[in-house]
This record gives structure tokens, sequence and C-alpha cells, in this order.
């Protein structure tokens, strides 16, 4: 899931950007076009939660990692971005938090739905939903620690093949 691109690790406006950071960065471009404003949050204890969002009044906000890269990678990162902006769309319909942990778990999956049926295609990651099936893991196993994310994480990236891309 997370490919062995030593780009896909560096900060963000480093130099030699892969087409993943480069991809962050027009899809943080396009969030921001339309109208949600998205702030980059710096502490390390929170960077497994990679992402938030929330509305204020009428101001959609995000609040993204600027160091879960190091963790997870800007491809994963572009996932958790689009995600937010899908919650950002159903706050407008006034879908915001759930109830219960299953509703919770609904809107959570309407989310993933809604914000790839928003971002233009060629800004949405090719393991979007594989991305994001590890993130609905952390609602349906009934909220996760960062000791458990972490392990898990760390799991599934010896699980899977990593293809060199840069
Ligand atoms: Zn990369």
């Amino acid at each position: 899931m997370v490919e062995s691109c030593f780009s896909c690790f560096q900060p963000l406006y480093a130099s030699e950007k892969c087409r993943h950071r480069q991809r962050y960065l027009d899809t943080n471009e396009y969030v921001i076009s339309q109208g949600i404003r998205v702030y980059s949050v710096d502490y390390e204890w929170w960077a497994w939660r990679a992402g938030r969002s929330q509305k204020y009044g009428h101001d959609r906000v995000i609040e993204i990692s600027s160091v879960a890269y190091l963790l997870y990678g800007w491809d994963v990162m572009t996932s958790v971005l689009i995600h937010e902006f899908g919650h950002c769309d159903l706050f407008n319909e006034g879908i915001a938090e759930g109830s219960s942990s299953e509703e919770s778990l609904t809107i959570e999956k309407m989310a993933n739905q809604r914000g790839a049926e928003i971002t233009p295609p060629h800004l949405l990651p090719e393991q979007y939903h594989q991305h994001r099936q590890f993130f609905l893991r952390s609602y349906q196993e009934n909220d996760w620690t960062e000791e458990k994310c972490r392990a898990e994480w760390a799991v599934l990236n010896a699980k899977v093949m990593r293809p060199t891309q840069i």
C-alpha cells in the first residue's frame, strides 16, 4: 500500500517531487478552491489520526496532519484529504457526526464515496479505496488507539507489494 517511493516520505515542499506528492499539492489546491479552509496540524501525537473536518457556522474546515506523511506517505495523505473533503460536502446536507457507532460508520462510508465523486478523477489515488478501507477499520473495530493503529499499519505494509514509483 505504501509505495517505496523515497519522495513520498519527504517534506511537502522538498525538491524532486514524485507524482504522489505533486498530486497531494494539486488536491489541496482544488479543495481550497471549493471554499474549504485547510489547516495543518503539527503535533506528532496526533499524526496517526491524519485528518478531521468540522463546520463552524458557514465555514468548513479540514485539519490535516503535516507530519503524518512520515507514517503513511503522501499518497495516503491525498486519500485522507479527499475523504475529509467528502465530509465537508455532507456538512452542507446537514450530515455531520453520527449519534451511534453504527451511524458514524455509515457516515464514514458516505464520506469515502462522496469524496471520490466530487474530486476530479486525475487527483484520486489509484489505491484510494484501499487506503480508506484501512481507516474504516478503526471505526469497525471500535476506536483504535495510536498503538493499535501503528501496529495494524505495519502489518498491512508488510503484507502488500511495494511497487517502486517515482
Ligand atoms: Zn511518491
